[in-house]
């Protein structure tokens, strides 16, 4: 096409292309899903918009914010299309093609070690899978703002766009066309196609519609049907015999019927999802099934993995909200790499049905990011900015609504957890099958999530005793399992007054430790704190349950002892003595202590001053 203008794809997103090109990967219909996916985020946005300002749907079947599936057998190409938003020409070149996402390296280097495509809308790509099955696309896009233009690839590397003047005008809205590659047949099947949008777009808040053939009976005059027959058998008969045929067929004529049936293939639009929205149902009549489903859609994980946990509440008074919250079977790839600059939320927000956001930071705080959920509330406005709406005092209480839902489901993940609970006569109930699923659980939960509780404890004061309890950490006693602060209560000795931990970089380094000699001689139970942000977590836990902590490498330690008054005093001289040698700006002071066992002396952090292991912490930042 002469007016066609050229351009070369990104070279990350050209990279994911040829590795999606030449996949050898099984499950190519993620590709279907990911459409709707994208046309279902362009009707929300068109829909948001109209919000404010209702001329931007234009009229006549403009209005209708649904999306079609058309497919053309002959010519081997399946569409999409959507009246959703659109793309303007700078659309089309940024988005499907010249910017590569955060998530695109991410994505190709997953790819060449796991081989799998299944989060690839996770990683913001998901465009692309359409390459799995075809090897010519084309996309039609009107945007209210633009002409309609037309974006190809072969996925040659290069792409072109072209203003559209031999298509029929779209009025607004996106058509994906796919040009099938001849191993792609599967999908010009409309059993296959409703059986996938049955599967992976249940929860697609928009009508989604298929072209569909449907036989139909029709009743046709009997003479006519006859006449036919007639003729196609004409030339191989006399017309004596023809002659003779006739006779008798009229001498039949008069007991047959007047009309006959005949099937017939037409075309009609057919409904294939029925958008329930899940959340707007009780909690009691949803199936842990539709639940899993549902997490799968919002959560773009169609991996077999189910969800830990969810919560479905609906809040009534003064703010009326329905919430359901999800814990991710696994941690996102970037949760804390990015944690304190750009990580978001995974929380949609809807008023009265309507998508608002999913990047809504103000309705949950930052370390519980990692849940997966959404929130539709009937209190908050409809027509207003998305900078008013974000101001809105009703948010505070949806906020703290949902922190408090959230720790409340994390809780009980703990609870439910047959390993967990410490309590003998749960543990020796005949374990069920259901038990058998929940075992170990929270152990799964706090290697994937526990960095998060940590940042909750640092961050969120009025919940820090909250989630001070969901803490789990191993111990000079816990045998290489974790245990919880409530556990470490529990055995404490009648003599210990403090919470004993120790910081390190790992377990095996501190079991060494020669602050720990005597504490484990005397038998007393110290928690060791392997990560390096249990230190800066430290600074903020000061005590539990009315228990102070106490770093035992730290000053303060107090052993019942009653000897060291005697020592401190027939040592005074020696300790003096040291200190003057060593000077005072380097030690603070020499005192005779009550903690080691075996070992002369130690060098021992004051109670207000950095530990050994946050020094090092330090240190390793400032390089
Ligand atoms: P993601 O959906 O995670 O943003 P995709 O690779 O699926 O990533 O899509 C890339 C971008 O292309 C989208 O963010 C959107 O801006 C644009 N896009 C894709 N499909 C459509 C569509 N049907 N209508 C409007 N914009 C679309
Ligand atoms: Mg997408």
């Amino acid at each position: 096409r002469a007016s066609a203008e050229k351009f070369e794809f990104q070279a990350e997103v050209s990279r994911l292309m040829d590795i999606l090109i030449n996949s050898l990967y099984s499950n190519k219909d993620i590709f279907l899903r990911e459409l709707i996916s994208n046309a279902s985020d362009a009707l929300d946005k068109i829909r948001f918009l109209a919000l404010t300002d209702k001329e931007v749907l234009g009229e006549g079947d403009n209005t209708k914010l649904e999306i079609q599936i058309k497919l053309d057998k002959e010519k081997k190409i399946l569409s999409i299309r959507d009246r959703g938003v659109g793309m303007t020409k700078e659309d089309l070149r940024k988005n499907l093609g010249t910017i590569a996402k955060s998530g695109t390296s991410a994505f190709v280097e997953k790819m060449q070690t796991s081989g799998d495509l299944n989060l690839i809308g996770q990683f913001g790509v998901g465009f692309y899978s359409v390459y799995l099955v075809a090897d010519y696309v084309e996309v039609i896009s009107k945007h209210n703002d633009d002409k309609q233009y037309v974006w190809e690839s072969k996925a040659d590397g290069a792409f072109a766009i072209s203003e559209d003047t031999w298509n029929e005008p779209l009025g607004r809205g996106t058509e994906i066309r796919l040009h099938l590659r001849d191993e792609a047949g599967e999908y010009l099947d409309e059993l296959k196609l409703k059986e996938l949008v049955k599967k992976y777009s249940e929860f697609i808040n928009f009508p989604i519609n298929l072209w569909a053939s449907k036989e139909v009976e029709k009743e046709v005059p009997a003479d006519e049907d006859e006449s036919v027959d007639e003729e196609e058998t004409s030339e191989s008969t006399s017309s004596e015999e023809e002659g003779e045929e006739e006779d008798a067929e009229k001498a039949e004529d008069e007991k047959k019927p007047k009309t006959k049936t005949v099937k017939e293939t037409t075309y009609e639009w057919e409904l294939l999802n029925d958008m329930k929205a899940i959340w707007l149902r009780s909690p009691k009549e949803v199936t842990d099934e539709e639940y899993n489903k549902f997490y799968h859609s919002l959560a773009k994980d169609f991996s077999e993995d189910k969800p830990m946990a969810w919560s479905h509440f609906n809040a009534e008074g003064d703010v009326e909200f329905k919430a359901v919250l999800f814990i991710p079977p696994k941690a996102p790839h970037d949760l804390y790499e990015s944690y304190y600059n750009t990580k978001q939320s995974n929380l949609k927000l809807y008023v009265r049905r309507v998508f608002i956001s999913d990047e809504f930071n103000e309705l949950l705080p930052k370390y519980l990011n990692f849940l997966m959920g959404l929130v539709d509330s009937d209190t908050l406005p409809l027509n207003v900015s998305r900078e008013m709406l974000q101001q809105h005092s009703s948010l505070k209480t949806i906020k703290k609504k949902l922190i408090r839902k959230a720790l409340d489901m994390i809780r009980k993940l703990a609870e439910e957890d047959p390993d967990e609970t410490n309590d003998k006569e749960k543990r020796d109930v005949e374990e069920s099958s259901d038990e058998n699923e929940k075992k170990g659980q929270y152990a799964k939960f706090w290697n994937e999530f526990g960095k998060s509780i940590k940042l909750g404890i640092i961050e969120d004061a009025t919940n820090r005793n909250r989630l001070a309890k969901l803490l789990r950490f191993e111990t000079t006693k816990s045998d290489g399992k974790l245990t919880s602060l409530d556990q470490y209560i529990s055995r404490m000795k009648s003599s210990q007054k403090d919470i004993f931990y120790i910081t390190g970089a790992s377990k095996e380094q501190l079991e060494k430790s020669p602050f720990l000699e005597r504490l484990n001689k005397k038998d007393y139970e110290v928690i060791f704190f392997t990560d390096p942000v249990d230190e800066y977590l430290m600074q903020y836990l000061m005590d539990y349950e009315d228990k102070k902590f106490q770093n035992v490498s730290k000053e303060g330690l107090k052993l019942k002892d009653s000897k060291t008054k005697e020592l401190k005093e027939s040592f005074k001289g020696l300790t003096k003595w040291w200190k003057n040698t060593l000077a005072s700006d380097n030690v603070e002071d020499v005192k005779i202590s009550s903690r080691l066992a075996d070992t002369p002396c130690v060098v021992v952090t004051s109670k207000y001053g950095w530990s050994a292991y946050m020094e090092k912490i330090m240190h390793s930042q400032t390089l």
